[in-house]
């Protein structure tokens, strides 16, 4: 991983929230994970494709935060409960 620096004041950005979910979950696979920097001096927050803490679900092959639980799956989960599948 390459060192971030804030484009302003050139200061190592420290990382804030690494995964984190952008998007609705009804986008299901359009949705996008973010790493959250924040510049220690200006406070200009930098977001970063997510490159840590991602992992790839086995049922659907969606990406998802290792911290949370797959969204598509939680999301078909819940409509085969309301169809009665
Ligand atoms: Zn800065
Ligand atoms: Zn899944």
């Amino acid at each position: 991983m390459a060192e971030k620096t804030c484009v302003y004041c050139h200061k190592p950005l420290k990382l804030k929230e690494a995964g984190y979910p952008m998007g609705s979950a009804l986008l299901k696979a359009d949705r996008v994970h973010v790493d959250i920097y924040e510049c220690p001096e200006c406070e200009r927050i930098e977001l970063f494709a997510a490159e840590s803490d991602l992992v790839t679900c086995p049922k659907c092959g969606s990406t998802h935060s290792k911290k949370e639980k797959c969204a598509v799956c939680a999301m078909n989960a819940a409509i085969d409960e309301a169809t009665g599948k």
